[in-house]
């Protein structure tokens, strides 16, 4: 053995800091899965050699690139674009595209990393990915969009392809920005191939792939209380923010007999004490989807409710917390808030929405905790049903491809489950994902040598 194999845990995070200077949100992400996959592996002496751990949280490769664009006004625009390969043990790389101002190589490669283990998570071949850029799309007309969804393409179409790396909407990319992406692949290859997905239905696209976030991430949670002999019904529910994952969340929520009485933007946040109803949340996709607006008018079609302008809806005393916005929007200090406020369950609709001292007091306090890892899963799982439905060229129906979700759902529950339960009973549901979507890829890894 090398002293290398005898690395600790703080020496370990201490190698990932070094490495990885400056990139925060990259320290966090591995550091909640290395405390877990340390304990896992403390008597399995095989990984510890093989160095799994390391070779996971080191990317295969990172790619970034220009992006050169012109505004409406004529001016030349530079952005960054970036594809984070992360991991293809168990297939091709396969994530979002995220674009927003925010954009860095930390978040990206936060977001890659965790998509290694969430996808292995759904059972699907699926290796982990995630790209985007720092383009902000607030305010650009749809001719910017277009021009730079196309020039971002021109150089990311060499790194991917269907049986390479697959990537798909997030944050800022959805069914227009995927639309413009493959219109250029397709025209610099000329191939039509499943190297998209959330694609539209007209296109190659698969049904349920746009709801399939914010319902799997129900499903989850649904699962979690049944496993406590508890039930979604009648539960009063805080979610974050105001996008695709959050209003399909909010839909679904509704449907099972929940109450859902929080919505939020970059703007703040509407209390609705009345509880969202679909007609209600459908307000909230026009706004947003549609016009593009801040969901603070809400309360001039509804004023029943109240709009916190800059706030988060977590100091609102709910039974589920549901984060369904963006890294890091539930602190420390808002987790002792809704704990004190008798909060039952958190389940994360976001990408590690939750910073890890509020992971950590959520688990002490034994409060169920889905981790998006997890919870999530459930978008990444249609894109991978997408993939089959574009190789095979056969479209499954919508009951069929609900069926699914639901499936995988309860599939990675039960995957979680093996990990979870600890001494007291307590399921670490986090606990339970790390370990379970580590082991698959390290398997794989394992078969495949020193690469
Ligand atoms: N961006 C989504 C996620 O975080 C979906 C990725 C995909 O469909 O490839 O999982």
């Amino acid at each position: 053995m090398t002293t290398s194999q005898h690395v600790n845990l703080e020496q370990f995070i201490e190698g990932v800091i070094r490495r990885n200077p400056g990139e925060t949100e990259f320290h966090q992400a591995v550091y909640e899965v290395a405390a877990d996959i340390f304990d896992f592996i403390a008597d399995k002496p095989i990984y510890h050699e093989a160095q799994i751990l390391r070779r996971i949280a080191e990317p295969d490769r990172v790619i970034s690139f220009r992006v050169c664009w012109e505004d409406d006004a004529g001016n030349v625009r530079v952005q960054r674009g970036y594809r984070v390969q992360n991991n293809n043990s168990i297939g091709p790389y396969k994530g979002g595209l995220r674009f927003h101002k925010s954009v860095n190589q930390s978040i990206l490669k936060f977001l890659a990393f965790e998509q290694t283990f969430k996808n292995s998570l759904t059972g699907l071949p699926m290796g982990g990915g995630k790209g985007g850029s720092d383009f902000n799309p607030k305010g650009k007309s749809d001719h910017e969009i277009m021009r730079f969804c196309q020039s971002f393409m021109t150089e990311l179409f060499r790194h991917v392809g269907e049986d390479t790396d697959v990537p798909a909407g997030d944050i800022g990319v959805g069914a227009r920005e995927i639309g413009y992406m493959f219109g250029q692949y397709k025209r610099i290859t000329n191939r039509y191939v499943g190297v998209l997905t959330g694609k539209g239905l007209e296109w190659g696209g698969s049904l349920v792939r746009k709801e399939s976030t914010g319902y799997g991430v129900v499903y989850f949670l649904e699962n979690m209380f049944k496993q406590d002999k508890g039930t979604i019904e009648g539960k009063v529910v805080a979610i974050s923010g105001a996008g695709n994952v959050a209003t399909h969340a909010a839909e679904k929520a509704i449907q099972l007999g929940a109450k859902v009485i929080t919505l939020s933007d970059s703007t703040g946040f509407i209390h609705d004490p009345d509880g969202f109803n679909r007609e209600k949340v459908q307000w909230v996709v026009d706004q947003k989807a549609h016009s593009r607006g801040s969901v603070a008018d809400y309360v001039k079609v509804f004023p029943v409710a109240s709009f916190h302008e800059g706030e988060r809806p977590w100091g609102v005393k709910c039974d589920v917390a549901m984060p369904c916005a963006t890294q890091n929007e539930l602190s420390e200090d808002e987790a002792k808030i809704l704990i004190k406020n008798g909060v039952k369950a958190i389940v994360e609709g976001a990408n590690m929405p939750c910073s890890n001292d509020a992971i950590a007091l959520f688990r002490d306090a034994r409060i169920l905790f889905g981790p998006a890892k997890a919870a999530n899963a459930g978008g990444v799982a249609v894109s991978g049903l997408e993939m089959s439905q574009n190789s095979t060229r056969i479209s499954l129906k919508e009951e069929e491809l609900q069926g699914l979700l639901r499936e995988i759902m309860e599939n990675i529950h039960q995957n979680c489950l093996e990990f979870a339960v600890q001494a007291d009973g307590y399921v670490d549901y986090a606990k339970g994902a790390n370990i379970a979507g580590f082991k698959k890829v390290a398997n794989a890894m394992l078969a495949f040598g020193i690469v």
